[in-house]
């Protein structure tokens, strides 16, 4: 079978998973199946293949499997962080919140900060990456996510230290400069895209009362973690931000600052003691 007749075929059994991006996604499915480029692909479009291999890559996809699952990677904030299924795939939103901190504190250069939920550890390698004098933690509850985390610490060359704690139960007494978090807000309720239930990790998704439960426990506890001018990032749901600043507000928060994403929702919350 030649290139652009394999293309061809998965393209149009794509489309049901990957509506328009489904021609993208076969080319690049292809390019890690043959461990070449995408532009080697392009050029290659009457190369012979083999498709038995290649296709048990399409069917994963074709079961809805996310795309940075199947090739181990995920582009976030300019850099590749490596994916698996013990973390949730880094979102274009998220990068709001590395964005917002790095252009507040981009004169300051000693800086301790945390990063509750780090996950993959996307967050806190990007910022790290950008200020590499600060002193940066990750923490969270899963022991795999910290794997995955440490791999990609040590791919990008970073000093990070990762904490094993749920929230903040097992961290260290120490005050921070900065706590950032985008903490999993999914009300069990919801109904999520198939490839996005089926296949992320629920702890890094779900939570309860509403979504709201992890901003309650920060909301009672991140004081005793932060510095007295400290502050604190947090990304929220699309339609959480009246619900969270007013449960803050009950706990002596105040609210500095409401940044939007592109869609217009209220993504990233600021506050401060
Ligand atoms: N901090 C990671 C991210 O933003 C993981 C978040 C989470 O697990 N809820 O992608």
């Amino acid at each position: 079978m030649k290139i652009f007749e394999w293309i061809q075929e998965a393209s149009e059994k794509l489309h049901e998973v990957a509506g328009e991006s489904s021609r993208l996604e076969a080319q690049i499915i292809l390019a890690f199946a043959l461990g070449k480029s995408r532009s080697w692909i392009l050029t290659h479009a009457h190369h012979t293949i083999d498709p038995i291999s290649i296709n048990k890559i399409l069917s994963r996809r074709l079961q809805h499997e996310p795309l940075p699952y199947i090739l181990g990677e995920k582009e976030f904030y300019g850099k590749m962080f490596h994916v698996n299924r013990s973390v949730l795939i880094p979102r274009q939103e998220t990068e709001i919140l590395v964005e917002t901190i790095l252009q507040t504190h981009k004169h300051q250069k000693d800086i301790s900060l945390l990063d509750l939920c780090t996950g993959s550890g996307c967050i806190s390698i990007s910022i790290k990456l950008n200020q590499p004098y600060w002193n940066i933690s990750g923490s969270d509850i899963s022991i795999e996510a910290l794997d995955t985390a440490k791999k990609n610490a040590a791919f990008h060359n970073t000093d990070i230290q990762f904490i094993h704690s749920n929230m903040f139960n097992h961290l260290p007494k120490q005050q921070y400069d900065i706590i950032v978090s985008n903490p999993p807000y999914i009300c069990k309720t919801e109904v999520l895209d198939k490839q996005v239930s089926a296949f992320e990790p629920h702890t890094a998704l779900y939570a309860n009362n509403n979504g709201l439960e992890m901003y309650q426990i920060i909301s009672n506890e991140a004081k005793f973690y932060l510095k007295p001018h400290g502050l604190l990032y947090l990304e929220i749901g699309y339609k959480q931000s009246e619900r969270i600043i007013h449960e803050f507000q009950s706990k002596n928060w105040e609210c500095l600052n409401i940044i939007k994403d592109l869609s217009g929702h209220q993504r990233v919350l600021v506050f401060k003691t």
